[in-house]
C-alpha cells in the first residue's frame, strides 16, 4: 500500500481551500483514481472544505482541564480516502468539532445500550446484504452517529445502520426496513482504513477490524506482540478504547456485555476499566458502562442514564 508518512510531526495546523485545491491539482496520486471519479457530487463548501487526500493532513488537538479531555478534530482522516464509495458520490468534508471526554467517568446504574443487542462474536458470513441478520425497527433504537473518537481524529460510530441507507443504489430493499450490522452492510463503501461517509456526509468508521500494520498507516498505533494493546481512542463515557490484545497479547476472555473489563493497560500502573475493539461484533462497544457526555451527540440528550448512587460522604450527595 502506498501511503504518505502520517507521524505526528507530519501534521500541520490550519489549512485553506486554496492549499487543498493546489494539493489536488499538483498531482496527488490517489490509490483509487477510478473510484475518485465516481465521487463527483460536490458536497463540500467554504465552511467545510474537502478533506486532504495527502499530507499535510489536519491536526488533532488534545487539551485537558479539570473535568475533560478535549479532542478537537475536523472529522478528516489523516490518510488517502480515495478508495471509498457511497451511493451519493460524496467526498469527505472537514466538519470541525471538539469532543469532550470525561476524565472521571460516572458509572451508569444500568449500562446504556448502543448496539443491536446481539452477543459478542455474532458476525454474519452472509454475502448478500439484503439477507443480513437484522432486528425490526420497533425493537429499540440502536445508537446512531458518533459514540467515540479515535486518536487519529476519526469518529467511531455506533454499530447499527438502517439497511435502506446501507445498500448500494443498484440493490433494492425488499420487505420492511430494519437495523443491521453496519460493519458488514457498509463494507462496500470502505476506504483503505475501513472508513466511509454517513448519509449526512460525515466521515467515520465502525472500526475494530484493522490489522496492526494497517492501523499504523491509518494514523493509529500498532500493537506489540505479547503486550496489552495500545490506546486507539475514547468512548464518550470517558473510558479508553484499546485494540484486541489483553496483557498477555491474547484476546481478553473476561469482557463484559459492553465489551470492556477492568485491568492494566499499556504503560499503566493501576487497573482501570476500558473497552477492547475486536474484529467481530460489536467491533467496539455494545453499551456504555458510564454515562456519556451529552454534548458529543445530540441523540444522547434523551438517554436515560442514571449514575450509580454516590458513596456516603461524597460531595455529590
Ligand atoms: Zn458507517
Ligand atoms: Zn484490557
Amino acid at each position: 500500500m502506498r501511503l504518505p508518512g502520517i507521524g505526528g510531526s507530519a501534521f500541520v495546523t490550519g489549512f485553506t481551500s486554496l492549499q487543498l485545491l493546489s494539493a489536488w491539482v499538483s498531482g496527488a496520486s490517489p490509490h483509487c483514481p477510478e473510484k475518485l471519479k465516481e465521487l463527483s457530487s460536490p458536497n463540500c463548501g467554504d465552511d467545510d472544505p474537502e478533506c486532504p487526500l495527502e499530507g499535510p493532513f489536519h491536526t488533532v488537538n488534545q487539551s485537558v482541564d479539570d473535568s475533560f479531555r478535549y479532542i478537537k478534530t475536523s472529522y478528516c482522516p489523516p490518510y488517502d480516502w480515495s478508495c471509498l464509495s457511497n451511493q451519493k458520490g460524496r467526498r469527505p468534508c472537514a466538519r470541525r468539532q471538539t469532543f469532550k471526554i470525561p476524565l472521571r467517568p460516572t458509572i451508569a446504574r444500568s449500562a446504556v445500550p448502543l448496539g443491536l443487542g446481539w452477543p459478542a462474536g455474532k458476525s454474519s458470513q452472509e454475502k448478500d446484504l439484503t439477507k443480513l441478520p437484522s432486528v425490526g425497527m420497533n425493537q429499540g433504537q440502536p445508537m446512531l452517529g458518533a459514540i467515540g473518537v479515535l486518536v487519529n481524529g476519526v469518529a467511531l460510530n455506533g454499530v447499527a445502520t438502517k439497511l435502506s441507507e446501507a445498500l448500494p443504489s443498484t440493490t433494492k430493499l425488499e420487505g420492511a426496513d430494519r437495523w443491521v450490522d453496519a460493519v458488514l452492510a457498509e463494507a462496500w463503501m470502505d476506504d483503505d482504513c475501513l472508513g466511509h461517509l454517513s448519509g449526512g456526509g460525515n466521515y467515520h468508521t465502525h472500526a475494530g477490524r484493522w490489522t496492526t500494520d494497517q492501523r499504523e498507516v491509518c494514523g493509529l498505533p500498532r500493537d506489540i506482540p505479547g503486550k496489552h494493546s495500545e490506546l486507539l481512542g475514547w468512548a464518550f463515557d470517558g473510558y479508553g478504547l484499546y485494540g484486541p490484545q489483553d496483557v498477555d497479547g491474547q484476546s481478553p476472555q473476561d469482557l463484559d456485555a459492553c465489551g470492556g473489563h477492568s485491568g492494566l493497560t499499556a504503560g499503566a500502573t493501576a487497573s482501570a476499566y476500558h473497552y477492547h475493539m475486536a474484529d467481530m461484533y460489536p467491533y467496539a462497544l455494545e453499551c456504555y458502562k458510564g454515562c456519556p457526555e451529552p454534548s458529543n451527540n445530540f441523540r444522547f440528550k434523551d438517554l436515560p442514564c442514571v449514575q450509580e448512587a454516590p458513596r456516603s460522604g461524597s460531595a455529590e450527595l
